[in-house]
């Protein structure tokens, strides 16, 4: 792993933006069906009657709006879709989108029916939503042709298509935006059960022979996300082949583990810092989010998006209208001890 920094979101092995490790890999390991699609039942149930309702009105399915923390299989949902209803799936990020013309360029090139995936959709700038709102209620554009004084608009048809936007932060879109999707789906971090399939899965396709715990352990230890759970597997793959017979069982999985210094719940050092320095600088919180980003040297988005979502689901982080908390879990699962103190202030902050 290269470490940037004190703090390296970025390349750490848990983290689940994709890697650039990730990418020749994830497109073999991308499930093609919504049966093949471990997990989220509520959102296949859903999609699956959408997308059953709008082939047989022979038309394209309602604008989707998908929103999660990375790495939870968005854009895998969006290939489905795609797979799904026998289109054409075109992919794009927020960012990419410089300019009003580069989506108008996206837009016209699109077959009826089509899936545009746009990633990041929150990034996207204003200038160029003003143009998604016609292309998404209406299926047309307007270009402006000429400069000055002779320009004009000019209303573009287009064929009807299926936006799906991907967001780790539904909040931060634009109301006008988000009312624009018929369907709106948040993904939930995996259980371990749920991992454990998908790494089988994976493990099979790749051929790495993995037993039931070794499965299991790996499961426990991937932050409810299915990208780091392959990504941890294809690593513990190199421990299985070196000190094994190239089986990840489970002891092989724990040394594995252990040396990547990732811990029995799947916590690395950098969320181990982030709980000490709340703790331990801020005698366990509450502490505003940019006051601990800038403790830390980290961006607050980037806690909020990749850490804290697993940390809260353990139970480790409350947030609270006054900052954030480690709570008695925290402590006791950093070593710390739990002082009365400690548990009472939690109860009120809990009852706030
Ligand atoms: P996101 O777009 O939310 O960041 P991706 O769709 O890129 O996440 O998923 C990351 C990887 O995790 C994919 O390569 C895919 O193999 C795997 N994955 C995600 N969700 C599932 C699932 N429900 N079942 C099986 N594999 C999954």
């Amino acid at each position: 792993m290269i470490e940037t920094g004190d703090f390296a979101f970025e390349n750490r092995l848990v983290t689940a933006q994709e890697l650039e490790e990730d990418t020749g890999t994830e497109r073999g390991l991308r499930p093609l069906s919504l049966t093949e699609y471990i997990g989220q039942t509520k959102v296949k149930e859903n999609l699956a009657i959408y997308m059953e309702a709008a082939k047989r009105r022979e038309g394209a399915l309602d604008h989707v709006l998908l929103y999660g923390p990375p790495g939870l299989g968005k854009t895998t949902l969006s290939a489905i879709i795609a797979h799904e209803m026998g289109v054409n799936l075109r992919i794009t990020t927020g960012p990419a989108i410089e300019r009003p013309g580069d989506l108008a360029a996206i837009l016209t090139n699109l077959s009826p029916g089509d899936v545009l995936f746009i990633d990041e959709i929150h990034r996207l700038n204003r200038a160029v939503e003003e143009i998604l709102y016609p292309a998404l209620e209406d299926h047309a554009i307007d270009i402006v042709v000429g400069k000055g004084p002779s320009a004009r608009s000019l209303r573009v048809d287009l064929p009807e298509f299926t936006l799906v936007g991907a967001t780790t932060r539904a909040g931060q879109l634009s109301a006008p935006l988000r009312d624009r999707f018929g369907i709106v789906q948040r993904l939930e971090l995996y259980t371990p059960a749920q991992l454990s399939d998908i790494i089988r899965r994976s493990a099979q396709i790749l051929e790495i022979p993995c037993t039931a715990d070794g499965a299991m352990e790996l499961a426990r230890r991937s932050r409810g996300t299915p990208r780091i759970a392959n990504r941890l597997l294809r690593r513990v793959r190199d421990f299985a082949d070196v000190i094994g017979n190239g089986e990840i069982t489970q002891e092989i999985a724990k040394i594995a583990l252990d040396r990547l210094e990732i811990d029995d719940l799947g916590l690395d050092s950098n969320d181990r810092r982030m709980l000490d320095m709340i703790i331990k600088g801020y005698s366990g919180g509450p502490v505003g989010l940019e006051t601990l980003a800038s403790a830390l040297g980290e961006e607050a988005v980037t806690l909020e998006d990749v850490c804290e979502p697993f940390l809260m689901q353990l139970g480790f982080l409350s947030r609270t209208p006054r900052g954030r908390c480690a709570t008695a879990l925290a402590y006791q699962h950093l070593g710390y001890p739990v002082t009365q103190e400690i548990s009472s202030a939690q109860l009120t902050l809990d009852t706030e």
